[in-house]
């Protein structure tokens, strides 16, 4: 059994940690906290040994009566790997640590390819980073973004790719963020970076991506305008999302018309935290016109990427070589619908 440490126990964080528990390969040894918050108290309750980040802050853990195994050094001699989730910047300030200890590294999003030099999508790019040592999961609207357009590409060959982005202002748990009124451009400078972290794992992908951010803390919504390289119909595209695991077709005529509904529907599918992991693709959005497919998704941020961090794990430590294989046992022993 390979052994697991999560360093920020946050959003996604607590997710992967629970992602990686549900697996038959691999286990968590414990998860580093810096306050001692309801997360780190639940965290104790979901079974998780809890390291010090910040050993100078032991006291306050001590004070809040929440049990402290060791510090981040102490995790580091016993796992096989680290799942960095602490905010955008710092992970890239760990990597000289991990390194030291001699694990291997998985980082998020928000830190750049540059840095770290390797990124991953499950779909898109597993096997080059199997037996890696430190790789990037690449972002939620990345993800949102690779999970529909890998298959299209299998499918017909893709000339050129153009998305606008509706970003959600904030996280549903973030107190402290934007915007509560307004619609911002984010960046107001085109292209946007999602593009280019696409090509990142969809090596020579023409695309070009705008963004937005809007009053929500839901979801993303993304809309695709897609030159397609070869004819196909709408049916051949609706039968290829049907077939590609994580990705869903949602139908507005029954009441799954906007994200807040695509939300109610993942609570009632029983998921933790209201988790919707799978791409969410509206079938009446689905259309071609002059060759050019058009279709609107939509993204749950704080999800999306958990499954994928699990994929890159197996892949790193090669406890699986197959990308379909692995997405496969990951999505059976985390309940992803297809
Ligand atoms: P978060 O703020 O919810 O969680 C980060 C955690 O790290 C917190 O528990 C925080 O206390 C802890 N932390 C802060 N500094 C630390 C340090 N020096 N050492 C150890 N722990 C530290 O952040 P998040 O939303 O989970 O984002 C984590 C990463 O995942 C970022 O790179 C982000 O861009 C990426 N990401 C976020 C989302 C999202 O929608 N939230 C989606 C995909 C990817």
């Amino acid at each position: 059994m390979k052994t697991v440490g999560i360093n920020g126990y946050g959003t996604i964080g607590k997710r992967v940690a629970d992602a990686v528990t549900a697996q038959d390969d691999m286990k968590i040894v414990g998860v580093t906290k810096r306050t001692p918050n309801f997360e780190a108290k639940r965290a104790v309750e979901l079974g998780y040994d809890i390291y010090m980040s910040s050993p100078d802050r032991e006291n306050l853990f001590e004070e809040a009566d929440i049990p402290v195994k060791g510090t981040i050094d102490d995790l580091y001699d016993k796992v096989d790997i680290v799942v960095d989730c602490t905010p955008g910047g710092i992970g890239v300030k760990n990597m000289e640590s991990y390194k030291k200890a001699g694990v291997k590294g998985i980082f998020q999003g928000g830190e750049k390819h540059g840095k770290i030099g390797k990124s991953f999508n499950s779909f898109a790019n597993f096997n080059d980073s199997v037996g890696e040592d430190y790789v990037r999961v690449v972002s939620c609207n990345t993800t949102g973004l690779c999970r529909t357009l890998n298959p299209i590409k299998e499918l017909c060959g893709i000339k050129k790719v153009r998305a606008v982005m509706v970003r959600r202002g904030a996280d549903p748990g973030q107190v402290n963020k934007g915007p509560i009124n307004s619609i911002v451009p984010n960046p107001p400078t085109v292209p946007s970076h999602h593009g280019p972290d696409v090509q990142t794992v969809m090596y020579g992908l023409n695309i070009t991506t705008m963004a937005i951010l809007v009053p929500t803390t839901l979801m993303h919504q993304h809309n695709l305008m897609v030159e397609l390289e070869s004819d196909v119909t709408i049916d051949d595209v609706i039968d290829t999302f049907e077939k590609t695991p994580r990705v869903l077709l949602v139908d507005a005529s029954r009441g799954l018309g906007s994200t807040a509904e695509i939300m109610e529907f993942a609570k009632d599918l029983g998921r933790p935290r209201g988790d919707l992991f799978e791409i969410a693709v509206w079938r009446e959005s689905l259309n071609i016109v002059n060759n050019e497919l058009y279709y609107m998704q939509a993204v749950h941020q704080e999800s999306d990427v958990v499954p994928e961090n699990v994929d890159a794990i197996r892949a790193m430590l090669e406890l699986e070589t197959n990308p379909e294989k692995s997405i496969a046992r990951t999505n059976k022993n985390m309940d992803i619908i297809k």
